[in-house]
């Protein structure tokens, strides 16, 4: 027996190393690895581990980047300590346990469990959210039915989609994680790292391969960083969450600028210092709930060099990103210690090729994005197909209109159904000759293929209907704009309404041309739901972070608010090309509010 001392973390490791077997053990009535080292002295296995036999595997990289904070005597927040203590895509035994037990987990579990995408969203829900996972939001109808089958089986019945082109289910039991996550394997939707500290969906055009402008189909970039991340277990060693997206340069985007790394398709001309062809440039640290958009770091990729790259810069994330203040853990605030060169430096040391450097000025410019081409019928880029954009109620679907969308798509197109970040679906490949037929199925499902411009770019995260965070009913209040604006109003621009239920922004308050954030609101002595409202924001060449019009607007009052707000608008645009963000950005907050007022008035 070996005689050696460990130090506290040492030991946490050790116990966190075993737990999840030594559950299964114990259910069996087997020894634990705990007796067992208890008996033996752990010293035999905790040695070789510190002594570099490197039984952390790929574990080591972050578990390293953890040593050096302790080693600079500073504290691990409680999450790092819990995936210190308990290596979370492990834990495939004490899900079982759980269900066999029908127990939701505590504490800190509740952080490593969505690493399997699994959500204890109590108190919004006394039930599991899953979280699933599409390469770019691009799945197939195969795909649809079994999701459908799912939630009808073992949840609520509905998917709802979200603004990463995903889906996710609600109210699942704790009896039922399992067979939701084995049938999610079955159908070949492979969610592990869907949430907590991952890389999240990657996410793509949701026209990419059909689209007429495109100047690349990013799905091909998206299915191999989607794979090797999956396959890559040091990939799961990150400080905190991370977004990375590929623009093919068409009509729509992924919204790209939003996230920590974005590659965006350029065409480089003839007779610079670059061959003639199509790269992509590579923007950093965006996170507009901070208010920060990505930058372009003056990188020119092959397209074959983006997941090379991109797997080095979340290395070096991994490696250096701060695990002792959760919100300053982004990759942004790296950058904004660091400076670009630094990082670029850092991503150079661990990629066995140079990295390409051109100003953004020797690039020519991205052609316009048409803000609501997710929506409707719209030609592809094959002659004789187009698309049908489909508009769901802030995101949701039952699952008998999964499985109809499933048959449409099989019946009319290529099978393939496309989720996009605007909480909607497109249908792709249908010959024009079969169109009306498509939508009169469409419209049969209790769906709908058009939709007014409010609704068209609607957006509404979860809400306090299922998520703990909220403040409140985001997507009941997101429904109850749009039917307002809609009774009152006809509007010839498109306009994105992002409605978000507390600071964390999953849908993106600051990049709407109305952004609304949930409050409480004191109204006498009771707190009331409300809103506070941004106005202005964009992304891409209108890139703005939204400015604060309001606080504190009771979300009964908001509908008849922003109907003055755009009649006032529709009256002082400068004239109808002018888009609504235009027209607030010509103003000051007081004018603003001084025409809305005075249009509400005399209305
Ligand atoms: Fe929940 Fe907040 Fe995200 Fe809305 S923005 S889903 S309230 S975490």
């Amino acid at each position: 027996m070996l005689n050696v001392e460990f130090t506290e973390e040492q030991r946490q490791y050790l116990a966190g190393f075993v737990a999840g077997t030594d559950v299964a053990r114990a259910a069996k009535g087997y020894a634990t690895f705990a007796d067992t080292l208890e008996a033996n002295g752990a010293g035999a296995l905790l040695n070789g581990h510190s002594n570099g036999l490197q039984s952390a595997g790929p574990d080591q990289m972050f578990l390293g980047a953890q040593d050096r904070f302790l080693a600079a005597g500073k504290k691990l927040c409680p999450e790092e300590q819990a995936k210190r203590a308990k290596p979370p895509l492990d834990l495939w035994d004490e899900i079982q346990q759980h269900t066999r037990e029908k127990r939701f987990p505590k504490g800190t579990d509740v952080l490593l469990f969505k690493f399997h995408g699994l959500f204890y969203v109590a108190p919004a829900q006394n039930a599991f959210m899953c979280r699933l996972r599409f390469a770019g939001g691009f799945t197939n109808s195969f795909q649809f039915r079994r999701v459908a089958d799912l939630a009808e089986q073992f949840a609520g019945g509905y998917a709802d989609l979200t603004t990463r082109a995903n889906l996710q289910l609600r109210e699942i039991a704790p009896t039922h994680t399992i067979d939701v996550l084995t049938g999610l394997h079955d159908a070949g939707i492979v969610n592990r790292g869907a949430g907590a500290d991952n890389i999240r969906n990657i996410t793509a055009p949701c026209t990419a391969g059909i689209d007429p402008q495109e100047l690349i189909d990013v799905r091909p970039l998206c299915r191999e960083l989607h794979h090797y991340i999956l396959h890559h277990r040091e990939m799961y060693g990150l400080p905190r969450k991370f977004n990375i997206a590929f623009d093919g340069g068409g009509t729509t985007t992924a919204l790209e600028d939003t996230n920590d790394i974005g590659f965006a398709a350029v065409r480089v001309p003839a007779g610079g210092a670059e061959t003639e062809g199509v790269y992509f440039r590579v923007q950093l640290g965006g996170i507009t709930g901070h208010q920060d958009f990505a930058r372009d770091t003056g990188l020119l990729l092959f397209a074959e060099e983006c997941v090379p790259v991109a797997a080095a810069m979340v290395r070096v994330f991994i490696e250096h990103g701060d695990r002792t203040d959760r919100k300053k853990a982004r990759l942004k605030y790296l950058l904004d210690e660091w400076g670009f060169e630094k990082f670029l430096d850092e991503t150079q040391k661990r990629l066995p090729f140079p990295l390409r450097r051109l100003p953004i000025d020797q690039c020519e410019p991205r052609a316009p994005v048409d803000k609501h081409v997710h929506v409707g019928v719209h030609p592809q880029r094959q002659p004789g197909l187009s698309y049908v954009g489909l508009v769901l109620p802030v995101g949701r679907m039952q699952s008998d209109q999964m499985r109809a969308v499933a048959d449409i798509a099989d019946r009319f197109g290529s099978g393939t159904i496309r989720l996009t970040v605007w909480q909607n679906l497109i249908i792709s490949d249908i010959q024009d000759k079969n169109l009306a037929a498509v939508k009169a199925a469409i419209e049969a499902t209790g769906l709908d293929w058009r939709a007014s411009s409010f609704r068209a770019g609607l957006v509404a995260c979860t809400g306090s209907a299922g998520c703990k965070f909220a403040a409140a009913d985001t997507k009941r209040h997101a429904l109850a704009i749009a039917r307002q604006l809609e009774s009152k109003l006809e509007l010839d621009q498109p306009i994105n309404i992002h409605v978000t239920g507390c600071p964390h922004s999953c849908a993106q308050h600051y990049i709407g041309d109305i952004g609304l954030l949930a409050t409480k609101v004191p109204v006498g002595d009771d707190l009331v739901e409300g809103y506070h409202v941004y106005l202005g924001g964009g992304y891409g060449a209108n890139q703005a972070i939204g400015r604060e019009y309001a606080r504190n607007i009771p979300a009964d009052e908001l509908p008849e608010r922003l109907e003055a707000m755009l009649r006032a608008y529709l009256e002082h645009r400068t004239d109808s090309s002018e888009t609504f963000a235009a027209f607030t950005r010509r103003y000051s907050t007081e004018e603003l509010r001084e025409l809305c007022e005075a249009t509400a008035q005399a209305s």
